[in-house]
């Protein structure tokens, strides 16, 4: 039998939205490419086997049954998490963890990771963002600034195609957009209304990674134009939303330079003491816990922000004997989140005669006004808000039965105006993750112990947008507002970043700009875990910009013999 080969150019760790990526450019650039992905396989198309089921096809019709609950009290706390969707999430038992404090890990172990059941929100970070946590005090600036991303961030946005408007906004700057979904007229109602009531409250269409009107090279991917159906995180047949594995990975087969092995539990990165350099990686093979080694001569660690994370402190050495590249002490601190904890909606009478079109699969976004330039709250950084207005069904319909009760569903309730925040935390030294000392996964591996909180500043912040969100629905002339902080752990936001942060200096961060270890520089690592704060926007779109930015420093610094 012919023995697999072992020896790439480039190995990169992880499959989803970053990992993806790194193959696509890797590739591209005539890089042998090898991606190690810990789940199963997931093919565009033939692998969403939910995804054309409509709700009386499932077995539980939609509802997620207890017994799925049951097992599974962590992941199920999970945004879109059901019947329909389970198959793209961990099982609670297989990948056990340790919570010092209170964290929920919402992970999705496959080809595609995350990529397949992400939200979809791309908005760019506005320049202030890099430069606010040194400029106001409460953190480290980034090694890099928004004019060293900014085509990047173009680069991704032309492939994956973005769609929204051009606002004008420094907050929230423009990109390369496709043009954006209709605001409904509950939207529009609320947008006018807060211009009028404020000058810095701006409601526009959010950016998402929604073909609304795909161009060539999206029709290049074979994706086509989403149909508004919103039951994106099932698999889209018409390759509406950006995934890894609507997207990248096959455009990234397409070179022939690449090589995917799914089931490939990568267990440590390996360092060659003699060439001060890494040299490959080692891997458990899922089924049959054989151990592997791979060798390339850069490493992508794109296994998402705590596994990457994970993985650089299971890579020791005599020369790294506290993880990989970790000199400074500080590989697995400043892990940060966003707060997502406070939201709030009212009913918006006048709007009877009018509906809406379509099942639209993006939400309207209220930019962030707070602390822009210099500090204006009591508490420091910013918060997104989404928003969005609805119409409801079946008002009394709970209080009917048989013919009664299905006539109910099909009338029109009210509309209504909701609101939820997406708000920057601080990292901090103490919020960290690290080995356990004596617990294992099944694989063997030190099972990570999670110790991330919030802290005053997040406390004041949810104070601030519940009076401010109260304030703006009775703006808009809601009653019956109804605001609620539901207290959620962090993790539950999904926006998990840092453990191994880019900065300047090699004392105080893990990383360089071009997202290289400091210390081992053909190691780069690409996702959430480099972010040196957080910023107020969803991060996943950066992501993609400083994976395809390093990726191609990586092969011009191999071209010049310098890695
Ligand atoms: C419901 C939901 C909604 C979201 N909405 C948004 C949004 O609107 N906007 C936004 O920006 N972000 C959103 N996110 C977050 C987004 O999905 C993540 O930020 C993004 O997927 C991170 O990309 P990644 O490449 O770091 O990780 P992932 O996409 O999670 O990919 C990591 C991959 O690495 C693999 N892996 C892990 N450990 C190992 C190992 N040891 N060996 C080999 N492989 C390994 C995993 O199996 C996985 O496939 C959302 C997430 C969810 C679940
Ligand atoms: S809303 Fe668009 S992207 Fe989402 S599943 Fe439907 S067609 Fe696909």
């Amino acid at each position: 039998m012919p023995q697999p080969n072992t020896s790439y150019d480039a190995i990169v760790i992880g499959s989803g939205i970053s990992g993806g990526w790194a193959a696509k450019e890797l590739c591209e650039k005539g890089l042998k490419t090898l991606v190690l992905e810990r789940g199963r396989n997931v093919e565009h198309l033939k692998d969403y086997p939910t995804a054309l089921l409509a709700p009386w096809e499932l077995p539980h019709k939609g509802a997620t049954p207890r017994a799925l609950l049951d097992a599974n009290p962590l992941i199920s706390k999970a945004a879109g998490y059901g019947e329909d969707t389970a198959h793209f999430f961990v099982k609670d038992a297989d990948h056990p963890y340790e919570q010092e404090k209170p964290f929920d890990w919402i992970r999705g172990y496959q080809v595609g990771g995350k990529s397949l059941t992400w939200g979809r929100a791309c908005q760019r970070w506005s320049p202030h963002e890099f430069v606010a946590p040194e400029r106001l005090g409460y953190g480290m600036n980034w090694p890099i600034g928004y004019d060293d991303v900014a085509d990047w961030y173009t680069h991704v946005e032309r492939f994956v195609g973005v769609c929204g408007a051009a606002d004008g906004l420094e907050a929230m700057p423009d990109g390369d957009f496709l043009p954006p979904f209709d605001f409904n007229c509950a939207e529009l109602h609320l947008r006018v209304a807060l211009r009028r009531r404020y000058r810095d409250r701006h409601v526009v269409q959010g950016r998402w990674a929604q073909l609304s009107e795909p161009r060539e090279i999206h029709l290049q991917q074979g994706r086509g134009t989403c149909q508004a159906r919103n039951l994106c995180m099932r698999g889209c047949p018409y390759g509406g939303y950006f995934s890894s594995v609507s997207s990248t990975l096959p455009w990234a087969q397409k070179t022939g330079n690449l090589t995917i092995r799914p089931d490939s539990v990568v267990h440590s990165i390996l360092y060659d003491e003699a060439k001060g350099k890494a040299s490959g990686v080692r891997v458990i093979d899922a089924h049959t816990q054989a151990i592997n080694e791979y060798r390339a001569r850069i490493i992508f660690v794109n296994a998402s922000a705590l596994n990457s994370t994970l993985i650089l402190l299971n890579s020791t050495s005599r020369r790294f004997p506290n993880g990989l590249g970790n000199d400074a002490g500080v590989l697995g601190r400043y892990v940060a989140f966003h707060n997502y904890r406070a939201s709030a909606h009212g009913t918006l009478d006048g709007l009877e005669d009018r509906y809406f079109y379509g099942r639209n699969p993006t939400e309207c976004i209220l930019v962030n006004f707070r602390n822009l330039g210099k500090q204006d709250a009591d508490f420091v950084g910013g918060y997104t808000t989404f928003t969005g207005g609805y119409r409801t069904r079946g008002v009394d319909a709970a209080t009917r039965l048989g013919g009664t009760y299905k006539d109910a569903q099909a009338q029109p309730g009210p509309w209504g105006l909701y609101m939820y925040m997406q708000g920057e935390t601080v990292p901090k030294y103490d919020n960290h993750v690290r080995l356990h000392d004596t617990l294992k996964d099944p694989f063997g591996i030190p099972r990570l112990v999670t110790s991330v909180g919030y802290d005053d500043n997040d406390e004041a912040m949810i104070r601030d947008w519940l009076t401010q969100a109260n304030e703006m629905l009775a703006a808009a002339g809601c009653r019956d507002i109804e605001s609620r902080d539901n207290h959620q752990a962090p993790g539950l936001d999904i926006h998990e970043m840092g453990g191994c942060r880019m900065g300047r200096d090699p004392k105080t961060s893990m990383l360089n700009a071009w997202n290289q270890l400091h210390a081992v520089p053909n190691v780069f690592v690409t996702d959430g875990a480099c972010m040196t704060s957080t910023g107020n926007q969803s991060p996943s779109i950066l992501y993609m910009a400083l994976t395809a930015r390093a990726a191609n420093h990586a092969v011009e610094e191999l071209a010049r013999q310098n890695l």
